[in-house]
């Protein structure tokens, strides 16, 4: 009883008491992702913007930039991010050989190990276009292919408005396209964040196994 008693004391002074944080409960877990960095000119708004906001996110990486701006890589795993395959160079890789394909996927892995950033499990096509030979090509490098379920639009001129309307739609284990660069995506994070908090989903990880958002 008087342990009860105690316990019950604890956990009032806890709920009464101002500052100490109360995580909301999450009842669902979407995957928010960003592409095409990183940059000197995006990345570190980006990243102060979804710390700020308590947001975690997946970073789909470009080699050649990952290799440009290693401080920035792991900047992005500094602030709790997770970091993605997104090609070398942003090529139609339909449209390229299977040894080509390779090129572009393996250089970046290295790209992103050597920058601090891990090797990715990870990996987005440029512009979701795939086919068997890339998925093989994929899985040969230990890669899950993850496309989305919703497009944010951002990269064609969407409005902050449509930004923050496209995320409310995710559901449970959904994954949205957004990327680094465009400044509506950026002004759209603390109204992204009210959204899914007021929803009780929170920003996880995706999962390599399943290609779906999970607890971090
Ligand atoms: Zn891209």
């Amino acid at each position: 009883m008087r342990t009860t008693t105690l316990l019950l004391a604890a956990a009032l002074t806890a709920l009464l008491t101002p500052g100490i944080a109360h995580a909301a409960p999450c009842s669902g877990y979407v995957g928010l992702t960003f592409d095409d960095g990183p940059s000197n000119a995006h990345t570190p708004a980006i990243l102060n913007a979804l710390r700020q906001n308590g947001l975690r996110a997946t970073m789909f990486n470009e080699g050649q930039y990952a290799a440009a701006y290693p401080a920035q890589v792991r900047a992005e795993a500094a602030a709790g991010m997770w970091i993605g395959n997104h090609s070398y160079t942003h090529p139609h890789l339909t449209q390229e050989s299977q040894a080509q394909m390779d090129s572009e996927l393996s250089r970046t892995q290295q790209a992103i190990a050597a920058a601090g950033g891990g090797t990715p499990s990870l990996f987005r096509p440029p512009y979701g276009e795939t086919n068997s030979t890339l998925r093989a090509v994929e899985a040969s490098h230990g890669l899950t292919q993850i496309i989305w379920d919703v497009d944010s639009q951002d990269w064609n001129g969407a409005s902050v408005d449509a930004i923050v309307q496209a995320n409310a739609r995710l559901t449970n284990g959904q994954i949205i396209l957004m990327h680094e660069w465009p400044a509506n995506t950026l002004a759209a994070i603390p109204r992204i964040a009210q959204g899914l908090t007021s929803r009780g989903l929170c920003a996880g990880r995706i999962s390599p196994q399943t290609g779906r958002a999970v607890a971090p």
